[in-house]
């Protein structure tokens, strides 16, 4: 299994997961041209991909879908909430609910809710038979049920979205602040190293920091934070860019 991120923050998501002949999407919030773009960087083609996963209606997350499952005739999984949630209704949408697990060609994907500010918003898990990965964002906090679902895994793409610091002293007022900094929003530095130290990973080969707020983290503070908190190498973490994602991760 292997793993990839076209692009990350607030201004636009998606991650690539990839074993066999299976390619699945997880989120779209980028233009069609730019996902195609950013999927060649990749090498890989939009008629390759066996299905677009949908963690939550933001736009962030969710302005390419649409389009790209229309253009491409690509299956979109998602909550009830979810889709209930989107501007454009989805041709090509099955429901995924929380607590659900999918074969999709050679990945399990398992659905996960986590508190966001957003309808049923889910997040994912995938197995291969052999290897699990999960990918971990728009949360407020950490849940027992997040908890329990990512154990023993082999890479994680985790969000640290802000300093908690750089939150409180920064633009946004207050209403914003309290929402991003709430429960049903977002997971500061602190909170994500926290996590993972709490989910005791012991056979994790690659720990991805995404969706930094470009106002509110610099990459440097979310890696000092993990780094303190979980003893680990500096150099190991990686962090998701927002223009230029992350390159291919293989899981051993
Ligand atoms: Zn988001
Ligand atoms: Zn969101």
């Amino acid at each position: 299994m292997r793993f990839a991120v076209l692009g990350s923050g607030s201004r636009g998501n998606s991650t690539l997961v990839h074993s066999h002949n299976t390619y699945i999407l997880i989120d779209c919030g980028f233009p069609l041209r730019e996902t195609i773009r950013r999927l060649a960087r990749l090498g890989v083609e939009p008629s390759q991909l066996d299905a677009i996963l949908v963690t939550h209606e933001h736009s962030d997350h969710v302005h390419g879908v649409e389009l790209l499952s229309r253009r491409y005739g690509i299956p979109v999984y998602l909550s009830e909430g979810t889709r209930r949630g989107l501007r454009k209704p989805i041709d090509a949408a099955c429901i995924l609910s929380a607590g659900d697990t999918l074969e999709l060609g050679a990945l399990e994907v398992k659905s996960v809710a986590v508190p966001h500010d957003a309808n049923d918003p889910t997040q994912f898990v995938f197995f291969n038979g052999k290897r699990r990965l999960g990918v971990l964002t728009d949360l407020g906090e950490a849940t027992l049920g997040v908890l329990e679902c990512y154990r023993d895994l082999d890479a994680l793409v985790i969000e640290a979205n802000h300093d908690r610091r750089m939150l409180d002293a920064g633009p946004y007022p207050y209403f914003l602040k309290a929402r991003v900094g709430g429960s049903h929003g977002h997971l500061n530095n602190q909170q994500a190293a926290a996590l993972v130290a709490r989910l005791e990973c012991d056979a994790l080969q690659h720990l991805v920091l995404a969706h930094l707020s470009e106002k509110n983290n610099r990459p440097h503070l979310a890696r000092q934070t993990f780094v303190d908190t979980l003893g680990c190498d500096a150099d190991w973490l990686q962090v998701a860019d927002q223009h230029e994602g992350l390159e291919w991760q293989l899981i051993a």
